[in-house]
């Protein structure tokens, strides 16, 4: 990012919204020197799917922003590979057990397997390799030393099955859901208590089950041979790399009821200190309107699936660009297919404009501009993505601002987009440059409304062997 006053702006003016306080507020980091963040990585025992990848591409968005305002992000994120259970409640099979027996396979090879193809799919959607990748199986003595802290608190008990966390010792459980869902969570309704004391106390370490066949991945510690609960790797980890407060901490909202009000409960325990400032929760992405995209719910399209129908892994990155974090991605071939028409056709533009600027110029510093100044007004927004990509098409599409500067700032813009603009040249190489400029004199007659004049070019175009089609994010040249 080459405009201070660009980052300035936007370090003044960001505002986040936080699920704990209910309310966005401007952010800013505990510390100046680096932001401190934290996301809730994938479980893996299977692939993940493009409702997975949503969330963590608003991860995503939300550190480039980050960086955009100038700061240092030191990003962490966790790998369950072990102690989830199918269900969130300390029940059920577990998720890795239970692939490793269908794939006829170890847990462990299970884990590194799919762990492989999040990490190539995130590369291949331009998620920043994060800082940090952490592996629960890799931190066990650090969730084992963060329970004996708990245990020296007196709030962990056993049972038959595990050692658990009692809720009942914190007064302001379940803060992060809203007040009237509180009773709700501890209700409990439908969740297995067997021998816990509460319906929301939780799994610290769960024991091997003896009579069952030995686990893949088992440890000693002081209470007995097991495993760790899900919970208390993100809390553990947390607080190896980044400290006992986090600035921020993300993941989609299935995390909010379970997994993060037991993170915030065993970790404020422990430290006496907020274990994040800012709360933040990714909405689903949801199929046919609203079932969402599930694992379990067996309705998951991979990014593979995407891949095998044509479709560019980065046309899904503009397609979740198109709506605000925190609302319902509604998934359909239809508005793929509308985002990677209009990804070609901005592609087509910053390639025209690297050709009229010329293959070896220097281009100008990002300048200064009404464009990038209402662009960082959108990402200060909370994230306001959609609008920030309809305020680059708005500069795309201003006959007013020259080539240079158009691609200079756009270029600039995509430091958070993400989209990778800067290759695009290599893609239209085979429309002659007659023909785009031709396009281009077009779409701006025709935005003035000079029908007549835009009709003209539209018959030299096609002359010259190509088809102009107008959408409502400007224009793609397609050959005959
Ligand atoms: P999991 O691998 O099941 O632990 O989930 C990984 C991440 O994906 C979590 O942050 C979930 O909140 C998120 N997630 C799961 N399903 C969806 C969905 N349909 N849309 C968006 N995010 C999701
Ligand atoms: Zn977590």
């Amino acid at each position: 990012m080459t405009n201070p006053s660009a980052s300035e702006q936007l370090r003044q003016s960001l505002s986040l919204y936080s699920t704990l306080s209910r309310t966005s507020t401007h952010f800013t980091p505990a510390e100046d020197s680096a932001v401190r963040m934290y996301v809730c990585g994938p479980t893996v025992y299977s692939a993940p799917h493009i409702g997975n990848m949503r969330t963590y591409l608003f991860a995503d968005i939300a550190r480039r922003v980050l960086g955009f305002a100038g700061y240092s992000v030191q990003a962490a994120m966790n790998i369950t590979d072990v102690g989830h259970l199918t269900s969130d409640a300390d029940s059920g099979d577990d998720k890795m057990a239970k692939a490793a027996a269908a794939e006829r396979a170890t847990a462990w090879e299970v884990a590194e397997k799919y762990t492989e193809i999040f990490l190539a799919d995130a590369g291949r959607l331009n998620i920043l390799p994060m800082d940090l990748v952490l592996r629960a199986t890799q931190h066990i003595p650090q969730q084992i030393a963060l329970i004996q802290r708990l245990e020296d608190k007196g709030v962990v008990y056993r049972t038959n099955d595990g050692m658990y966390f009692d809720t009942s010792f914190v007064p302001d459980y379940g803060k992060l859901t809203p007040n009237d869902t509180r009773e709700h969570l501890r209700a409990g309704e439908r969740v297995a208590m067997g021998e816990k004391r509460h319906a929301t106390d939780f799994a610290l370490w769960k024991f091997s089950p003896p009579e069952a066949p030995k686990r893949d991945m088992e440890w000693p510690s002081p209470w007995g041979v097991g495993f760790p609960g899900w919970h208390i790797e993100c809390s553990a980890m947390a607080m190896e790399y980044l400290g006992e407060s986090l600035d921020l901490h993300l993941g989609g909202i299935d995390h909010i009821p379970v997994h993060h009000t037991n993170e915030i409960a065993q970790s404020e325990t422990a430290t006496g200190v907020p274990f994040s400032r800012w709360w933040m929760h990714g909405a689903f992405l949801t199929l046919e309107g609203e079932r969402r995209m599930g694992k379990s719910e067996g309705n998951k399209i991979t990014l593979d699936t995407l891949v095998e129908e044509g479709f560019d892994p980065l046309e899904f990155r503009y397609l979740v660009l198109l709506s605000h974090y925190r609302s319902p991605l509604s998934f359909s071939p239809t508005a793929l297919e509308q985002a990677a028409n209009a990804l070609r056709r901005l592609r087509h533009r910053v390639a025209a404009w690297k050709k009229s600027v010329g293959a070896g110029a220097e281009l100008p510093d990002c300048p200064d501009s009404p464009y990038l100044t209402r662009f960082v007004e959108a990402l200060a927004e909370d994230l306001n993505m959609p609008r920030a990509v309809a305020e680059l098409w708005q500069l795309a599409r201003d006959p007013d601002v020259d080539d240079a500067t158009k691609l200079s700032l756009i270029l600039a813009f995509d430091e958070v987009l993400g989209l990778d603009l800067e290759s695009a040249s290599k893609e239209p190489a085979e429309i002659p440059d007659a023909v785009v400029r031709l396009a281009q004199e077009r779409w701006e007659l025709r935005s003035a409304k000079q029908f007549e004049e835009s009709d003209k070019l539209r018959a030299q175009i096609l002359a010259a062997g190509y088809n102009v089609q107008d959408g409502p994010e400007g224009y793609e040249l397609v050959p005959l």
